[in-house]
């Protein structure tokens, strides 16, 4: 079967500090769960339930407020105790409901009433998954509902791309999630055609995955709209949506197939639907990669959304040494987390805590000009001069064009052998138009 690649750079990123993709381990129930109100790209959802209240698990406790914005769930039965805000790494403020452990589960270990959706209008099935708050869970954080809207004036047909693309080996925990869900993912998929009235469903896999793409099709059975299977290259950033759309629109062109307007969703957020709409459960818990060389015990475990960080480092032994940097997400592109308390939300797929010495925490030196950043940028920009220009002290001009382009991949970074900083300075650079 063909192999389809994006054309130019990437690198192949390996880790040792990833936890190992056989299966997963379910975290301790905390005592105290913090649920965020912004869990999302948009406003923060607006609290309906205060300090003092009882609630129950799956409760509704925050309203999403238009567009980006969804709707927050309690993960816990018990009794909201205060509420408590934190600056994050960005600057940014979120706030959370403190709920203190009470009372019995309605949904963990209990039989689940399924509820069919065959017979659901795609309106209906909007509805629910707006309802139960689904989100794009593999990073991004926005509303499926918003994303399934945006597709109803669509012209053209729409292909479901599911995204299973393990080109970064901190996404382990969708790896995983896809091997011990396989049918929930499936069944998800079926879902989402349905409600966003798509034309195909394309399953784009890593080619060194291919048993689990065999798996998904023979998942979803017989369906009323034709499945692809796509083998992508595991060069990184295949995933990213500008070489993902590169590979599929080469695809659609070798087989004459037009995929007309693309709507890309990983394992996690399809099973999150799959269970919102056939069990009516918004997203309680979720696979997280929890690992870095700083942790004892790397393990992809099934938490809660509302577990503080530092409880899931200290269930896998604790920190070796003091770590350098603490984070969300990849190493690569996630963001640094200043506090233990802070908890997984629902977009959190990894926790890391590194040594010094892991990617972009050694020290730096002089750019010595050997061109490696410009031969695995994805874009075709040129890294060094860009980062230069930020350096320079007469900037004044405006930021060369192609900065604007730069999506952020950090493969520049991983292959600089003087460790400097490139992606976040063009980034930065590129944001203030500078
Ligand atoms: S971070 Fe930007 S400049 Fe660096 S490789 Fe990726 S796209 Fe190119
Ligand atoms: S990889 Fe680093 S040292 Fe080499 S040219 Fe690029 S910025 Fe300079």
């Amino acid at each position: 079967m063909k192999v389809y690649s994006f054309l130019r750079g990437g690198i192949r990123y390996s880790d040792p500090a990833v936890p190992p993709r056989d299966s997963s381990v379910t975290a301790f129930l905390p005592g105290l769960s913090v649920i965020p109100l912004v869990q999302h790209i948009g406003n923060r959802a607006n609290p309906v339930v205060a300090v003092g209240d009882r609630v129950r698990e799956g409760m509704l406790i925050g309203r999403g407020q238009g567009l980006g914005s969804a709707n927050i769930h309690s993960t816990v039965p018990g009794r909201v105790v205060r509420t408590v805000s934190w600056k994050m790494a960005e600057g940014l403020t979120n706030d959370a409901m403190v709920i203190k452990l009470e009372g019995g589960f309605e949904k963990l270990g209990r039989y689940q009433e399924v509820f069919p959706w065959q017979s659901l209008s795609p309106f209906e099935l909007q509805r629910i998954i707006a309802e139960y708050g689904i989100v794009e869970m593999e990073g991004s954080g926005r509303p499926v509902s918003d994303m399934l809207y945006s597709l109803r004036s669509a012209k053209d047909p729409v292909t479901l791309v599911v995204r299973c693309v393990f080109d970064d080996p901190w996404l382990s925990a969708d790896y995983v999630l896809c091997k011990e869900r396989a049918d929930a993912v499936a069944e998800g998929c079926r879902i989402i055609a349905r409600a966003g009235r798509m034309n195909r469903i394309v399953v784009v896999l890593s080619k060194d995955e291919k048993e689990l793409g065999a798996m998904l099709i023979d998942s979803m059975g017989k369906t009323e709209i034709p499945v692809d299977m796509i083998l992508a290259g595991s060069r990184y950033p295949q995933r990213n949506g500008r070489e993902l759309e590169l590979v599929l629109r080469r695809y659609g062109k070798k087989h004459d197939i037009e995929l007309g307007v693309i709507l890309p969703l990983g394992p996690a957020t399809l099973a999150a639907v799959h269970d919102a709409v056939k069990f009516k459960k918004p997203i309680l818990e979720r696979y997280v990669a929890v690992g870095g060389s700083a942790i004892k015990k790397p393990q992809v475990m099934k938490v809660r959304i509302g577990t503080r960080i530092g409880e899931i480092f200290a269930e896998c032994g604790g920190f070796v040494d003091k770590p350098r940097r603490i984070g969300a997400g990849s190493p690569l592109m996630g963001r640094t987390v200043v506090d233990l308390d802070e908890p997984v939300v629902k977009t959190s797929f990894a926790v890391f805590a590194v040594l010094q010495g892991q990617t972009g925490e050694k020290g730096q030196t002089r750019c010595i000009g050997c061109g490696e950043c410009r031969s695995v940028c994805p874009v075709g920009i040129d890294p060094e001069a860009l980062y230069k220009y930020t350096k320079s002290a007469n900037n004044r001009d405006s930021m060369p064009g192609r900065a604007a382009e730069c999506h952020g991949c950090g493969c520049c970074e991983v292959v600089c052998p003087s460790h400097l900083p490139l992606r976040i300075s063009i980034i930065r650079s590129a944001l203030k138009g500078n």
